[in-house]
This record gives C-alpha cells, structure tokens and sequence, in this order.
C-alpha cells in the first residue's frame, strides 16, 4: 500500500531547476534512505514532500489524497486549506539541527501540537508522550529546556515530537550530521527501533553503514535526479560510476 506518491516532480528557485523530474513512492513499512552530494537536492525534495516547499510541477499523494497535481497545462494546484491541515497529520519532518521551540519545555515540545492543533484527548495525549519519552530514553528530560540538553537528547526530543502526532510516514533530513560520533550512535540506535517496529521512514542520511543495514530501498540522487533506486544490495554493488564514486568516499 503506497503512503506517499511523488510523480514527476519538479522545484525550480528562479532559473535553477533543482529538482528535474523526481519520481518516488513509498509503501507501507519501507525504510527509504535518500543518499547523495550535498547540492543534490535532498532537503528540497523533502521539504516539498511536507509542503514547506510548493512544487514547480508533478504530483503528490498521500494515502491516494492529492496535495498537489499538475495540469496539462503545466498550472500546480494544490488541495484546499481544510484537506492540507488533515494531510499534515500524515507526515512528520525530523530537521538537521533539531529545530525545537527554545522557549517550551521538552514536555511543552512533545505535546503541544496533539493538544492545540490535532485537538487529541489529553490523558490520551499525556499518555503517548510518557510513552515516547520513555523509549527515546530521555523520561528524565521531561521538564529541561532544549538549551539544556546535548545534542543528540535533542535530536531524541525531536523525534518524540514528530511521532507524538501518529503520523503515517516520517522523514529525516540528515538528523545525525550536527552531531559528534556518540551523540550520533544514540540518535542512530533510536531509528533502528523504530526500523524494526516498522515505521515508514524516508531518510536523507550520509551514514552509509546506516543506510545499508536499515533500508529496504536506497535512492542515490545528483544534481536533482535520482541516479540510482534499488535495494541496499543493488546500490551497493552498483556498476554506476558516479554511484561507486559516490559510495567510495564514504566508505
Ligand atoms: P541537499 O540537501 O542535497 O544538500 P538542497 O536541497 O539543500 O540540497 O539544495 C539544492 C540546491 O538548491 C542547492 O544548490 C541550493 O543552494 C539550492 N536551494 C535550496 N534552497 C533554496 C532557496 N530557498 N532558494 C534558492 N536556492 C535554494
Ligand atoms: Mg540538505
């Protein structure tokens, strides 16, 4: 069952395509790391894929509910307000540099949107985030501000914030590169859980060991198109020469 459906995407910022014609779907249960040069278009992909970006053509679908579709004339309409605010409870968005509220409480981070933007019941609500502070390890943290916390406990916060709205498809835009190898381990160890749980995820990461023992599907993109959409295995043992080139470096 696809969750997301990206088709023939393209993002331009003024003359610069930087996105030229990306197609992609995720089903249900797929781990999907997105590897590739920095430039290569991988945070705009993703921020169109949440729609902090609006999209210069294609179309994009979760759960077969449209965001955004693309006329024969090449007009991009997207889907009224009221279907936009019921699709953002689909997805999730992880950020690089964990992009908390430095004035909330962990607490007041983790449950603020279930609360006041989803309208959830709060025991209902208390209950989850208990549950992820819990499994994020960070049960102690419930009432430090991010400022006091390492980097890779708010990068765990971030990530209990993003599941606390249930979304169906979570995304993460390199959630390890701010952090120093230990701190990175951790965040890395939390993934892998939620892995094996089965959470759909698409991952821009260039943890290349990561990527190849979490993924069921690795995508190498470059200068805005995908050169390569495979299993681990395939992408790995890729006789692309850019793809190997890339791999190389990282290994
Ligand atoms: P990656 O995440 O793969 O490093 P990005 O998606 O951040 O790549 O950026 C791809 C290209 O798009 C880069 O050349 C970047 O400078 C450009 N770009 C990204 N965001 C903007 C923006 N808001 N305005 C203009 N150019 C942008
Ligand atoms: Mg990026």
């Amino acid at each position: 069952m696809s969750v997301l459906e990206m088709k023939h995407i393209k993002k331009s910022f003024g003359e610069f395509e930087v996105l030229k014609d990306i197609s992609l779907e995720v089903n249900k249960g797929d781990v999907l790391s997105i590897i590739g040069p920095s430039g290569s278009g991988k945070s705009t992909l993703l921020r169109c894929a949440v729609n902090l970006e609006k999209i210069s053509g294609g179309k994009i679908e979760y759960n077969d509910k449209l965001m955004a579709d693309t006329n024969e004339n090449g007009i991009v309409t997207y889907a009224p307000k009221s279907q936009l605010k019921e699709l953002k409870s689909t997805y999730g968005l992880v950020f690089q540099n964990f992009n908390l509220f430095p004035h909330y409480s962990v607490w007041k981070n983790i449950t603020d949107a279930p609360l006041n933007v989803q309208k959830r019941d709060k025991k209902e609500v208390e209950e989850t985030a208990n549950r992820l502070l819990e499994k994020m390890g960070i049960a102690n943290k419930k009432d430090a501000y991010p400022c006091e916390l390492s980097g890779g406990q708010q990068q765990r916060v971030s990530i209990a914030r993003a599941l606390a709205m249930n979304p169906d498809i979570l995304f993460f835009d390199e959630p390890t590169s701010a952090l120093d190898p230990e701190l990175t381990k951790e965040v890395l160890k939390v993934i892998k859980e939620l892995a094996s749980e089965h959470m759909t995820m698409v991952i821009v990461t260039h943890e290349m060991s990561f990527a190849k023992e979490v993924s069921n599907r690795i995508i190498f993109m470059e200068n805005g198109v995908i050169v390569e959409d495979g299993t681990p295995e395939q992408v790995f043992n890729s006789q692309n020469a850019r793809t190997r080139e890339f791999i190389g470096k990282y290994n």
